[in-house]
Formats: structure tokens, sequence, C-alpha cells
């Protein structure tokens, strides 16, 4: 068994990892990096639109009011302290990417240039600004190739293709986690004084997404059954435009150049439903309102999609009935260049070209609000009262510090990325000059190894691949865009027959252990079984809608009795496991109360929870 020891052990290179990596190595910890992916293929790198900064580079902007957006955006659940870290935090980001190189697109003045994005305003609501910062389509790729050179520069260890499967826990306190070398099968030891999950999201859950094939959740299932508690996990944000049934991305950031939705008969439907903020209405509102289309037969060829439409003629023609200035209208030549990815997905994936021809988007899986809970030094916290557990951290999409709150606004992932990628780095290498090492306990690899050889030992009937896709089907069916009791626990007994059939019923074709990925992705179903049991079983016991949890029995957000952060925690028997949810953490209102209520003019003081968001 071969053990490797480094002080800070980071587990995923997107963004969040290698923003903590190069953090806690400049702050002279010894890092080591240990991801499932080359680092560079983290999603990531697959983030297109922007990064949400109030630079005020072409419209007065105010990181007070990021703050307001992201706690509105977030339906009131967003911790506030933790969202005005986070807008505050963002302007130096920002500007410390661009030092490090990273290519913005520019002004005419040479300044970051930035666009429109949902959500995003002045003055408390008042009017759309232009905040987030991008670098054409491609700004999650610039983030990303940007953090990967300053961390080789600063001589981080990274050990690519290593698949963390455990933690290590001694008396309450983590000691390093447990990984397969996927190039030979073998298992590894990364003994640490901390841990730091950085290992993104679980859209794979759901059949349409707009996640990669590695997003299945590893670290939040490995932390959660390590006895973490997750937060918040009935949040999952549908993105309202994906390719239809591929689930690929169309960025926001169309929206934000003027694209339109229509449906079948021609209607630019989100004036109906969100009358100022028309089509960059926040995006649980505007997936729901392609339902209701859908519904009410108004989607194209009754199909269940509509179109986006970014032809200069179309934009052209709405930006002259809202009076726009001259200069906002676009031409072929500004689509082809301020989204050239965007296009290219189009033309090679479905033979459509934006330009000419309005795209068929329908809502796709994209963004888990909920995961590991963490206070804002990204130390990961364990019950309602915020009691750190020593040694590990997590930040980025698998971590929950709450700033998204029930719902994320575009552009704030990059953010919390880099600001608390950044803060936990610090707080981590602040940590390990302190703590000391804990001694291994014996065969702490044993538990896990019987995993691994049960799945592959197997002699049953079912192929995970199967599973996997009535998994993604129910969850897409029954814990989607819209929820009622009985849909959801229709999901719920789904769910509990599919774990049944992986723990007694299954087999793997390949035996091998040169990257078997047949039995990883085995595995990796295990996990996003329990993360899928964690979205129903707290859903369901949420009665209100709220964000992107929208239940048609609960149709309003019911803040005596819901204005709280869920707590659901597992008991470790993979097989068939207890899980208890609890409403009791607080949520932090501390701004919204005092300096957000008090930073208003009289006539804005009407900014109350009650209110509906747009
Ligand atoms: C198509 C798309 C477009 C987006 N556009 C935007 C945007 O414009 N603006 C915005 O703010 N947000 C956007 N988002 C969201 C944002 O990109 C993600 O939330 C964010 O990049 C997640 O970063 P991360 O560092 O947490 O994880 P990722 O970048 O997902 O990286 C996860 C890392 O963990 C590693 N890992 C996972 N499991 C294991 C394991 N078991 N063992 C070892 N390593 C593991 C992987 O190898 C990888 O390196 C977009 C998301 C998608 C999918």
């Amino acid at each position: 068994m071969k053990v490797h020891k480094h002080e800070a052990i980071i587990v995923g290179a997107g963004g969040a990892g290698l923003m903590a990596a190069l953090y806690a190595s400049k702050a002279g910890a010894d890092v080591a990096v240990v991801s499932k992916l080359y680092p560079t293929r983290s999603h990531t790198g697959a983030a297109q639109g922007g990064i949400g900064a109030a630079l005020g580079n072409l419209d007065e902007d105010q990181p007070i009011y990021h703050t307001y957006d992201t706690v509105k955006g977030g339906d009131y659940l967003t911790d506030q302290a933790a969202a005005k870290i986070l807008a505050e935090n963002a302007v130096d980001a920002v500007i410390e990417l661009e030092h490090m190189g990273l290519p913005f697109d520019r002004t005419s003045e040479k300044r970051i240039s930035q666009r429109r994005f949902g959500g995003h305003t002045r003055n408390f609501g008042e009017e759309l600004v232009r905040r987030a910062c991008h670098a054409a389509d491609r700004t999650g790729h610039m983030i990303l190739q940007t953090l990967y050179q300053q961390c080789i520069k600063n001589e981080v260890h990274f050990f690519d293709e290593f698949q963390v499967v455990d933690m290590i826990v001694v008396d309450g306190a983590v000691a390093g986690v447990i990984a397969i070398e996927l190039g030979t099968g073998e298992f590894h030891i990364f003994h640490g004084k901390a841990s730091f999950f950085a290992s993104g999201g679980w859209g794979r859950c759901w059949s349409v997404t707009s996640n990669a094939h590695a997003l299945t959740g590893d670290g939040a299932a490995i932390a959660l059954r390590r006895g973490v508690p997750l937060e918040d996990m009935e949040f999952f944000q549908f993105h309202p435009t994906g390719i239809y049934r591929m689930g690929i991305l169309i960025t926001e950031g169309v929206r934000g150049e003027g694209g339109v939705l229509i449906n079948s008969v021609g209607e630019r439907f989100m004036e109906r439903y969100a009358p100022s903020a028309k089509d960059l209405a926040s995006r649980d509102v505007v997936s729901r309102a392609i339902y209701l289309e859908t519904r009410e037969g108004r989607s194209i060829k009754n199909r269940g999609y509509v179109h986006l439409d970014i032809r200069p003629g179309t934009v052209n023609r709405y930006f002259a009935e809202e009076g726009r200035d001259r200069n906002d209208f676009i031409d072929d030549a500004t689509v082809e260049r301020k989204l050239p990815d965007i296009l290219d997905f189009c033309r090679t994936y479905l033979g459509v070209d934006p330009v000419k021809e309005p795209m068929p988007v329908q809502p796709t899986a994209h963004y888990a609000m909920g995961g590991i809970p963490t206070n804002v030094d990204a130390e990961v916290v364990i019950d309602a009262a915020g009691t750190v557990m020593p040694g590990l951290y997590a930040a980025g999409e698998t971590a929950c510090v709450s700033v998204h709150g029930a719902n994320r606004l575009g552009t704030n992932s990059l953010v919390d990325l880099v600001v608390f990628g950044r803060r936990g780095g610090m707080s981590m290498a602040e940590f390990v000059k302190q703590a000391d090492w804990k001694a291994l306990p014996a065969n702490p690899e044993g538990e896990i190894r019987a995993e691994f050889d049960r799945i592959r030992n197997a002699t049953g009937k079912s192929r995970s691949g199967e599973l996997r896709a009535k998994m993604q089907e129910t969850m897409m069916e029954n814990i989607g865009v819209f929820r009622t009791q009985e849909t959801m626990q229709r999901g719920i007994d789904d769910l509990a027959e599919l774990r049944e059939r992986f723990y007694t019923d299954i087999q793997i074709d390949d035996k091998a252990h040169v990257f078997n990925t047949d039995l990883m992705e085995a595995w990796e179903l295990g996990a996003l079984l329990d993360l899928a049991d964690v979205t129903a079983r707290t859903a369901i016991e949420r009665e209100e809608s709220r964000g992107a949890h929208s239940r048609e029995d609960f149709k309003e957000r019911d803040d005596e009795n819901w204005l709280a952060h869920s707590l659901i925690s597992h008991d470790g028997v993979l097989a068939d496991p207890t899980y208890t949810v609890s409403f009791d953490k607080p949520v932090d209102l501390s701004l919204w109360e005092e300096e957000i209520a008090q930073g208003l003019p009289e006539d804005k003081q009407k900014f109350r929870p009650k209110a509906r968001v747009y």
C-alpha cells in the first residue's frame, strides 16, 4: 500500500481546488492535489458566460448591490454575511485573475468588459446592470488554464487520474483520503493534516443535464457516508437553456446579449411571467415558465422545448421597442465575436446556425446549491451550531457556504470558487502550521476495498448503466423543476428499488485493473444514488416553494415555518441507510435586517422577505 504524506490534500483540480492549492502553497504549506480528471479537463473549464464582480466598468455598480441581488436571487435562504464577503472579494479576485494573465474581453477604454446576466441589478433591483466579466464565452476555460499555470509555478504536487473513494476519520478529525490510481487500479493513501474537498457537483443524477460525465458528486457522498450532514440538498438549479434533449448548456450570456425566448405561437412569453426582467429573470423563474408554456401546449411542435433567438433581426426589433440606444444593436459579427463557442456547439451538434435560425432549448439540470456545509473560511461544519470538523475543508460546487441560498445567480459560481477557494486555502495553511499529524488507523482502506471487491465480484443481472439511466429518469420526472408530495414519493420509492438492485443484483463486465471505467462508474452510481436520495428526502420534507424548489402542493414561500437550512445525515450503512433530516440551522439574516434596510432609500424599503422575486 502506497502512502503519500503531504500537509494539505486537495481533492479536485477545478477552479475551487486550484485556487485553494495556490493560496495554501503560497502560504508555505506542502500541498498535493488529487484529481480524477487531468486538471484542465475539470468542469470549471466548461463555464461560459462570466464571473460577476461589481467593477462598474460600464454601468454604475457596487458590491452592496451584488450582495443584495445574491440574497434576493437566493430567495432569502442565502447567508447574508457570506454573500457580502462574496460580493466584496469578487472585485479583488477578478483583478487578481487579470494580473495572473487571464485574457478578459475589453471595453473600448481597455478596461475589463462586462455583460448583463439574469438578476444582476443596480440600486437594489432598479435596473439591469452589466456585471459579468467574460473572456468571450470561454470564461471558465481561461480561469482554469490561468490557475493551473500558477499552481505549476508554485510547485504544487499533482496526482492526476487518482480517484478519491473514501476519507479517513480518526477521533472525529480527518487524517487524509483514500484514492484509486486509475491507471493501475491500486489503492493509495494520502495522509494529510488537512483534506479539502473541491470535487464539484452531481448533475449526473438527472437525465438532461449540462454537467460533464465526471460530475457524480463523489466528494459530497464520501463526506455524507463518513458522518458529515449535507446542507440544503433539496435545491438543485435547472438552467432554462440547455440544448433540446442533449442538455448541453447555452449560456445565459446569449440572453445577456439580447437573445429572447419564443414559444410556438411566436410570442416572447417571458414578458408575461416577468414584465420587467423578462428573459433575464432568475433561472428558476425562466425554467418554470418554459414548463408552464409546455403544459399549456405552446412548446415548439409540442415537444417540450422553446426557441432561443439571438438573430440580430429579432434582437434589434425588441431593442427598438424597448427604446434601447442604437449603439446596443447587434449584427452577425457581434454574435460571432461574443458567442463563438455557442455558435460552434449549435452548428456541430444540432446543424443549427444561430445567426440564421433560433436554437431549440429546454431546462437542464445544472447546479447544486446545497452540499458539504462550511463556514466562510471553508472549514466544514457538522451541525446547526457550526461545530467544525477538524482537518476538513470544502469549497466550490460541492460545498454549501451558503451564498447561493435556494437559487444561484448566474456568474456567482465562478466567484464562489475563487473567493472561498482562496479563503479556504489560506485558512488550511494556517491550520496545518499548528496541527499535529494524526496517526493512521490500522488498515484504513479495509472497508472501501471490501466495497470495491463486492462490486468487482458480484454476479447479479443488473448493469450499472441501466440502473443509472432509470435513476436519472425518475429524478427528471419526479424531483425536477416542479414537485408534489406524490411525485417525490414516487421518486423515493424508485430510488429504493434501484438501491436494492445495486446492492444485491449488480454485475460488471470488465474485471481488469487498468483504467477500469466499468468498475469506477458502478462505484460512482452508489454515490449518485446517495445524493439523489438525500435530494428527494429533503425536498419532500420542505413544505413550501422557494427558489429552485417549486412545489405545486405548497405554492408559496413560507418564511414563518421554513426560513431555515436543511441538514440531512446518513448512518453510514451503504445498502440500507437511515437518514435524519432537520430544519433547525438558522439562515444568517444579519445584513438584510441592518445594513440593507438602512442603506435603502425610503421608497425602496419594501424589501421584505415576503416579496416574491421578480
Ligand atoms: C456548462 C456549464 C457552464 C457554466 N457556466 C458558468 C458561468 O458562466 N459562470 C459561473 O459562475 N458558473 C458557471 N457554471 C458553474 C460552474 O462552472 C461550476 O459550478 C464550477 O466550475 C465548479 O467548480 P469546482 O471547482 O467546484 O468543480 P469542477 O470544476 O467541477 O471540478 C471538480 C474537480 O474534482 C475532481 N474530482 C471529482 N471527483 C473526484 C474524486 N472522487 N477524486 C478525485 N478528484 C475528483 C475532478 O477531477 C475535478 O478536477 C457552469 C457550469 C456548467 C456545467
